[in-house]
C-alpha cells in the first residue's frame, strides 16, 4: 500500500487544512502545463493519496491498515465534496487531449451505397455494368481549398492557427487553465476570407457521374461491390470513401435459383414420357439437347451439369435442374380415346386394382432417382 502521507509530503498528523494546501501545491506543479505529460503518472498518485486524505472516514480506515481506494475495500463515495477522481482527472487533462492541433480541413469523405439491379443471366455469367452515381467530387474551382481564386486562406487570428484556445477557469484549486476548440476558426486555425463562389468553402461539389461496374459470375441479392475510393469526396476536398454496390437479382421468367443451382419445369405430353424422346431446352447458356428415356416419371429431375450460376468466389458453375412435369391430356377425340382404351385393354388396365401406394410416395420417388442417377 502507496504512503499517501508521503505522496503528499505531510506528517502523519496533518489538519485537513495543511492537506489541502499540499495537495493544491503539488496539483500546480504537476499540471500538464508545467509538468507536460511526464506529470500525468505522478498525479494520479497525489490526487489518489488526496481522495482518501481528505476523507475524515477514508483517512481513518487507511490509518487503521486498510485501503479504502482498493476494489471492493473501504467506505463508497468519491471525493469528500462529491468530487469525482475522474472529474478532477479530466479537469486537468480534458482526457488527454491538451496538445492537439488545429483539425485539418481536409477529411476522408464517407462511404457511399447504391443499389443495382441485375438479370439472372448477369449472375449467372458477370458482367459489366454502366452505373450513373450522384455524389459529392472535388470542387474543380477552388481544387477542394474553398477559397475564391485567387484568394488564399488566412491563419485565424484569434488562436494564431492553433485551432485551440486557452481559457483560465477558478475552482477550488486555484486558477486552472482548460483548453477549448477555438470558435472563431472551427477549430481549424484557418478561416476563409472569400469562400469559393461554387461550392461556399465545402471544397466538394455534387456532381453525377458514369461509372463501370465489373459484376462478377456469382453475385447475389445482397451482394455487396465495393469500389475502392468512388465513394463522397470528403469536406475541403479530402480523400473519397469507398462506394459500395449492393446486388438485387430480379426473378427470371422460367429459372429458379437456388444457391448456385438453378431449377425449371418442363412439361412433357404423357405419350412422350411413356415412349422416351429427345428435345432441345432452351438454357442460358442456349439449346441443350435432353435425352429423356422412356418411362420417364412425374417430378423426374434431369440434372445438366456446369449449367447452373457461376461460383462467385472459387469459380466453376452449379448445376441446372430440370423437373419433368407429365401432362396428362384433358380433352380427347373419339379416335384417341379408341386408341387410348386399346390400349388399357392391351395393358389390362381397363378396370385397375384400387391399390393404394406407400406413404409418402414423393420421398420414395425423389429417393428413387437419385439412385438411377436421373
Ligand atoms: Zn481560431
Ligand atoms: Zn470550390
Amino acid at each position: 500500500m502507496a504512503d499517501y502521507y508521503e505522496t503528499l509530503g505531510v506528517p502523519r498528523d496533518a489538519t485537513s487544512e495543511q492537506i489541502k494546501k499540499a495537495y493544491r501545491k503539488l496539483a500546480r506543479e504537476l499540471h500538464p502545463d508545467v509538468a507536460g505529460e511526464a506529470g500525468e503518472e505522478r498525479f494520479k498518485d497525489v490526487a489518489r493519496a488526496y481522495e482518501v486524505l481528505s476523507n475524515p472516514e477514508k483517512r481513518q480506515q487507511y490509518d487503521m491498515g486498510v485501503d479504502p481506494t482498493a476494489p471492493g475495500g473501504g467506505a463508497g463515495g468519491g471525493f469528500g465534496a462529491g468530487f469525482g477522481f475522474q472529474d478532477i482527472f479530466e479537469t486537468f487533462f480534458g482526457g488527454g487531449q491538451t496538445t492537439q492541433g488545429p483539425v485539418p480541413r481536409a477529411r476522408r469523405g464517407q462511404d457511399a451505397l447504391v443499389r443495382m439491379d441485375v438479370e439472372l443471366a448477369e449472375a449467372v455469367f458477370g458482367t459489366k455494368r454502366e452505373l450513373q452515381v450522384d455524389t459529392a467530387v472535388v470542387c474543380s474551382t477552388c481544387t477542394g481549398k474553398g477559397a475564391r481564386p485567387g484568394t488564399e486562406l488566412r491563419t485565424c487570428e484569434v488562436c494564431q492557427g492553433r485551432g485551440h484556445v486557452q481559457r483560465v477557469a477558478r475552482s477550488f484549486l486555484g486558477q486552472v487553465m482548460t483548453t477549448a476548440p477555438c470558435s472563431a476558426c472551427g477549430g481549424y486555425g484557418t478561416v476563409i476570407p472569400e469562400p469559393c463562389p461554387d461550392c461556399a468553402g465545402e471544397g466538394r461539389v455534387r456532381s453525377r457521374r458514369t461509372l463501370t461496374v465489373n459484376v462478377p459470375a456469382g453475385v447475389d441479392t445482397g451482394t455487396r461491390i465495393k469500389l475502392t475510393a468512388q465513394g463522397e469526396v470528403g469536406p475541403g476536398g479530402g480523400p473519397a470513401g469507398d462506394l459500395y454496390v449492393e446486388v438485387r437479382e430480379k426473378p427470371h421468367e422460367t429459372f429458379v435459383r437456388r444457391g448456385d443451382d438453378l431449377h425449371c419445369t418442363l412439361p412433357v405430353p404423357m405419350t412422350a414420357a411413356a415412349l422416351g424422346t429427345v428435345l432441345d431446352l432452351e438454357t442460358l447458356d442456349g439449346a441443350q439437347e435432353i435425352d429423356l428415356r422412356p418411362g420417364t416419371q412425374p417430378g423426374q429431375v434431369v440434372v445438366l451439369k456446369g449449367l447452373g450460376v457461376g461460383h462467385l468466389h472459387t469459380g466453376g458453375r452449379g448445376d441446372l435442374h430440370v423437373h419433368v412435369e407429365v401432362q396428362v391430356p384433358s380433352a380427347l377425340d373419339d379416335e384417341q380415346a379408341a386408341l387410348l382404351r386399346q390400349l388399357a385393354a392391351l395393358r389390362g388396365e381397363e378396370r385397375p386394382e384400387p391399390r393404394l401406394a406407400a406413404a409418402h410416395p414423393g420421398v420414395f420417388s425423389r429417393l428413387r432417382d437419385k439412385l438411377s442417377g436421373r
